[in-house]
């Protein structure tokens, strides 16, 4: 067995949905489980309805239409998705009466994304004569915990879902993206998520081969906007890709590698809009760069926070202090540096630190720079490769772009660069040519 996931771009309109058909008819001898995403900018649509519905205003009619349009060019009855649209319209209009909108019902709302998508891509199989079948994941056994926003499947889900697959006659065609608590409340697994649902599908299945069909040409050496001459990987470790997932390459999601590395599963990377290109595969082990260094990658929007201890030298126990208040208020540390009586610690701007700040200011000064961002490079065995730091360092003062922070030893995948925001478009473009051109 094979899964194939489809994200947005790959199922936007009825051409793309006709492509995928083809890509899955290409590969029935592998016995393909497909995973879709929702149709492109869908998700988004329904977070903007979901905060149109606090106002007052419940309108589907984007919704709707959208995916009618699709069924109509598909040649397909355009009330396919007409249950799905009342039941959004409903929910929505509870928002509305309640006035308020929760994690929970803010999942429970973007889930239509993908419960529609499923179902139209599994009706454009069946128009093409292949037998398959919309599956909901939480109707066939995706458990997860209760982290509405970003849930994580439970250890014992797997077993079942596999049996359920199985069970499945033709071509399952399986919603990305979402899954459901222990107690039925829909959860999704964060934005992007369909590609760690297509590795949970490859792990319950025992799949040979975990395929995530996107629209370029697998992981490049770094963003192509920013670098143009930026070039597709044949090959990375688990660890390399996790790295660049999680460092802002936004090809797959960060989670997706967890299940295939459980499983042993090899991830490839592929191109919808070329097929035959072979994109790139993700092992368990892979060759190491001859430079070092396989990919850039940039995570921006972060801030530092230097928390000094307000007595002389630093006591025991400071540093577990500092890191059990910024645990409880949940907040990701990326990188750290260390002072005698300093702490340096940069973490995401996105949510509100503020909490967490209150309570490390009542036993330290505590100092917040935002528009920072870290550049990334990774590669396996990066810190063995001599030079690679120096080379950094030169290439980075060349270009007047002063480190603010580095992480060099903690992994021998990355070395880790905090940059001024402003630079780092910059920075990944000398590093690149550096490395790479
Ligand atoms: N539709 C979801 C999103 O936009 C999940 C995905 O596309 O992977 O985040
Ligand atoms: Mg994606």
């Amino acid at each position: 067995m094979i899964v194939m996931k489809f994200g947005g771009t790959s199922v936007a309109d009825a051409p793309r949905i006709r492509t995928v058909v083809r890509l899955a008819r290409e590969r029935l001898d592998r016995r393909p489980v497909v995973v879709v995403s929702a149709l492109a900018g869908v998700t988004n649509l329904l977070i903007d309805l979901a905060h149109r519905a606090l106002k007052g205003a419940t309108g589907v009619q984007e919704i709707r239409d959208r995916h009618r349009a699709v069924l109509e060019d598909l040649g397909l009855p355009p009330d396919l998705v007409a249950e799905e649209v009342d039941d959004l319209r409903s929910l929505l209009k509870g928002i509305t009466l309640v006035g308020e909108l929760t994690p929970r019902s803010l999942d429970c709302i973007m889930s239509f994304g993908e419960r529609l998508s499923s179902k139209v891509v599994a009706a454009a199989f069946r128009a093409e004569g292949l037998e398959a079948r919309a599956c909901n994941a939480y109707d066939i056994g995706l458990v997860t915990d209760d982290r509405f926003g970003s849930a994580n499947p439970l250890e014992s889900c797997y077993e079942g879902l596999g049996r359920n697959l199985a069970k499945v006659e033709g071509i399952p065609v399986v919603t990305g993206f979402i899954g459901r608590d222990r107690r039925g409340n829909i959860t999704t697994l964060g934005r992007g998520g369909s590609d760690y649902s297509a590795s949970i599908v490859g792990r319950a299945v025992g799949a040979e081969e975990i395929q995530i069909w996107t629209d370029v040409d697998g992981v490049m050496s770094a963003d192509p906007k920013l670098c143009p001459k930026a070039r597709s990987l044949e090959v990375l470790s688990f660890a390399e890709a996790s790295e660049l997932a999680y460092y802002g390459a936004k090809v797959v999601h960060p989670s997706t590698m967890i299940p295939a590395i459980v499983a042993q599963i090899p991830v490839r990377v592929l191109n919808t809009y070329r097929p035959e290109h072979p994109g790139t595969v993700i092992l368990a082990k892979a060759p190491p760069a001859r430079g070092g260094v396989k990919s850039i990658a940039c995570r921006s929007r972060l801030s530092l926070i230097t928390v000094t201890s307000t007595r002389m030298l630093m006591q025991t126990g400071f540093m577990a202090r500092i890191f059990e208040v910024l645990g409880r208020h949940e907040v990701v540390i990326d990188m750290v540096a260390t002072s005698e009586v300093t702490v340096s610690l940069t973490t995401d701007t996105r949510r509100d630190l503020e909490p967490a700040l209150a309570e490390l200011r009542e036993i330290a000064e505590v100092e917040v720079e935002k528009n920072h961002a870290i550049v990334c490079l990774v590669g396996e065995g990066i810190r063995a490769t001599g030079g690679t730091l120096a080379s950094v360092f030169e290439t980075l003062r060349e270009a007047r772009i002063r480190p603010r922070m580095v992480s060099f030893a903690a992994s021998n995948v990355n070395v880790s660069i905090l940059v001024p925001e402003r630079s780092v478009a910059r920075a990944v473009k000398t590093l690149h040519a550096r490395f790479f051109e």
